[in-house]
């Protein structure tokens, strides 16, 4: 066996079988080099007569993971891969990938030019492209409907959700498991077929399997979701797919190309990019250990963070010194983890292991050897302050320990553990085992490990951490009381609750804003705004919101909060005695009644968000505006095809923002409407928040 190229693709001979490894650390993506490397290896073995069958495989613990994303923001640089893989097919000797691990976007369709394809049973096999905005832009679209039915196909490029081995081996799209080393095993499954004589086999010269007929396809594009109908990708995979049915391969193949381009230039794609960049976060070095975590208060956060604690491995010791409170939270922990490996999400294996690595106990006494404390008891700030005044002297030197407050002073909190180094805040959103954002509040004397901890075992958790500095709400609450400040002046102004949640439905948001507070219970935020000293001294502020919490409209929990509930529906209906209440108060406060358009609702609510969140950024609060739009799009249903409301302001242009701010300070009075001096300095010299001087460009979503 003998070596013969440096590059990234390295090509090697064993007797008649000529290999093709994909060497590009960390993932084999399909850079430039690599695809010019490609190319090369693929002609050299075609015209090597010695050679009667090529196999490809990749270096580490995948096949290839895709495109390089970065590529994504420039005009494509040759050789396409769409060549690269039109060459590979063309082979005129049997080609075999020999897949294993992430075999996803570009490297699936790699797979799927090939003549074989064999897997090992960690294959994960798929066309994700849509989570970016785009579509299989080289031969997906079209060799897939070849290989599988239709519908099948475009179920796949429409979701992007994986297969593992048994599933593509059921649709035909692994032809051979393999066991063992990838690389000899799939060597003697190119012999076996040299052995059978079987020849190349293109999928290009395959028909169509099963094509639907076009009113069919219409179907098809009417049944996407409101969602998905916001992506341009989702109905552009069913038109390539459509093409690629009823039109010849090369003709679909172009036209599937050109979709493609339009995709990737979109402003969509590039909001999604831009998360996709903003959430992987850079590494971090310094951790402390942490295999031991105690949690204080067994409640509806505890009891969360608990089940994601146990579940990523950690040894979990939950404290609660209400009687009862901890046997509910087991209990709790123990049915939810059950519910996961019922529903196939964790082997039985492992969800009895997760549940034996929890106790309960009903003193802080427990948590001395602990190596990380996350506290979740009552948002009080003087239950809070003895909390962490008993920890200090409780746990061990070195270890961390971190509250969970969502608007508390972080600062005041860890002073009154004597150690105010090791405390810092990690804000989990609820509920904590299921949403993936946590914000990491470095307090003033946080030492840089324990920021870095918190941000280690978040990211064991499985969640997208965000470090973020330590004000009233930090970056979330606070830029979630800008933009709930103006729908609820815009309630006393006469909006309909409907037609605010509507508008910003509408718009993207995942929930009516309405819809969400009954949702989390209207007596949180009550509870939050009577301990908030700083609140603005304005009698119209969160007035609406009060007011339904004092006629004892809590939302869900209650019946009725700015909707009315029938009990065990979580529909809630217009309610015309809410509206009743806020005319009513509404004249109390001298409000004038007005219809609102839609396009001002999303306005109001969107520059809101935009002006505090351009603050945060100015004040350091977040260390970059991709850091704003990660909170907001992982913890507050932002439109992800959006990019965040600071992507979003991009958008449309600091200049604009400005323009549009300052509008409303003449309508409404400028006690709200001040541009933030960051966004007045981003107007002045043309450049963006994200840092650039372009803007995304493209067409803004309206
Ligand atoms: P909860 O009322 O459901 O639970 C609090 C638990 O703490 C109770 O079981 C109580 O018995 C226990 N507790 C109180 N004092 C204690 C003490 N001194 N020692 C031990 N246990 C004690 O409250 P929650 O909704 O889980 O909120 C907990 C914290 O999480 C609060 O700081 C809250 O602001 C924050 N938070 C809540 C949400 C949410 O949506 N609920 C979201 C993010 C953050």
């Amino acid at each position: 066996m003998t070596e013969t190229s440096p590059t990234p693709v390295v090509v090697t001979r064993d007797g008649d079988v000529g290999l093709i490894e994909i060497d590009h650390p960390p993932v084999n993506a399909l850079a430039q080099p690599v695809r010019a490397a490609l190319l090369e290896a693929i002609e050299s073995l075609d015209h090597d007569p010695s050679i009667r069958a090529i196999v490809i495989h990749g270096r580490g613990r995948h096949f290839i993971a895709g495109a390089d994303v970065r590529e994504f923001d420039h005009a494509p640089r040759a050789p396409l891969l769409n060549d690269v893989l039109l060459m590979l097919e063309s082979c005129g000797k049997p080609v075999v990938a020999a897949m294993h691990g992430t075999t996803l976007g570009g490297g699936a369709e790699l797979a799927l030019a090939s003549h074989y394809r064999c897997a090992t049973a960690d294959l994960s096999f798929g066309l994700p492209e849509i989570k970016l905005g785009l579509l299989p832009g080289s031969g997906g679209t079209v060799r897939l409907p070849r290989l599988v039915a239709t519908e099948r196909a475009l179920e796949m490029m429409t979701s992007g959700m994986p297969l593992g081995l048994e599933a593509a081996r059921a649709l035909g799209l692994v032809d051979h498991a393999l066991a063992g080393d990838v690389r000899n095993a799939a060597v003697g499954y190119a012999r076996e077929l040299l052995g059978r004589g079987a020849g190349v086999r293109r999928t290009r010269e395959r028909e169509v399997v099963a094509a639907p007929d076009p009113a069919q396809f219409e179907r098809l594009r009417a049944a996407l979701s409101p969602a998905a109908r916001r992506v341009p990708a989702s109905a552009r995979i069913i038109e390539a797919v459509e093409v690629a049915t009823h039109r010849p391969f090369g003709e679909a193949l172009a036209h599937a190309r050109t979709l493609f381009e339009a995709c990737r230039t979109s402003v969509e794609s590039r909001a999604l990019r831009h998360l996709f960049f903003a959430e992987r976060g850079a590494a971090v070095a310094g951790a402390r250990t942490v295999g031991r975590v105690g949690i204080v208060g067994a409640g509806t956060m505890g009891g969360g963070i608990a089940i994601s604690a146990a579940a990523a491995g950690l040894t979990v010791t939950l404290v609660d010194t209400k009687a009862g409170a901890v046997e509910a939270g087991l209990a709790r922990l123990r049915g939810s983890i059950d519910e996961a490996a019922g529903k196939g999400r964790m082997s039985s294996a492992d969800a009895a292991a997760a549940k034996a690595r929890v106790t309960g106990a009903d003193s802080l006494e427990a948590l001395a050897d602990v190596d990380l404390v996350i506290e979740a008891v009552f948002e009080n700030r003087a239950v809070k302050c003895s909390v962490f005044e008993q920890l200090g002297a409780v746990c061990r030197p070195g270890a961390v320990l971190a509250t969970n407050t969502s608007t508390l002073d972080v600062d005041a909190i860890a002073a009154a553990s004597g150690r105010p180094a090791d405390v810092v805040g990690m804000h989990f959103f609820s509920p904590a085992n299921v949403m993936r954002l946590l914000e990491i509040v470095r307090g003033r004397s946080s030492s840089p490990d324990v920021v870095a901890t918190a941000q280690a075992v978040g990211r064991r958790l499985g969640k997208v951490c965000v470090v973020v500095g330590n004000c009233f709400g930090f970056v979330g609450n606070r830029m979630l009381y800008a933009y709930g400040r103006e729908r609820e002046l815009m309630l006393l102004e006469g909006a309909a609750p409907e037609q605010i949640d509507r508008a910003l439905e509408e718009f993207g948001m995942a929930m009516g804003p309405n819809a969400v507070g009954d949702l989390a219970g209207l007596d949180v935020g009550y509870q939050v705004r009577r301990e908030w000293r700083e609140r603005p001294d304005d009698p119209r502020f969160y007035r609406v919101s009060d007011l339904l919490v004092e006629h004892g409209r809590l939302g869900q929990k209650s019946g009725r909060g700015f909707y009315r509930y029938t009990p065990g529906s979580r529909r809630g209906t217009p309610d015309p005695e809410v509206v009743a209440l806020i005319r009513a108060e509404a004249t109390r406060l001298g409000v004038a009644q007005r219809v609102h358009a839609d396009a001002e609702i999303v306005e109001r609510c969107m520059l809101a968000l935009i002006n505090e969140g351009a603050r945060i950024v100015d004040e350091g609060i977040a260390a970059r505006s991709a850091d704003v739009d990660v909170v907001w799009c992982n913890g507050y249903g932002y439109p992800r095809h959006r990019g965040g409301p600071m992507f979003y302001a991009d958008t449309l242009g600091a200049g604009r923002v400005v323009e549009r701010i300052r509008h409303y300070a003449a309508a409404l009075g400028p006690r709200y409407w001040q541009p933030a001096p960051l966004l007045e300095r981003l107007a002045a010299t043309g450049a963006t928040l994200a840092g650039g001087a372009d803007p995304p460009g493209g067409e803004v979503p309206s």
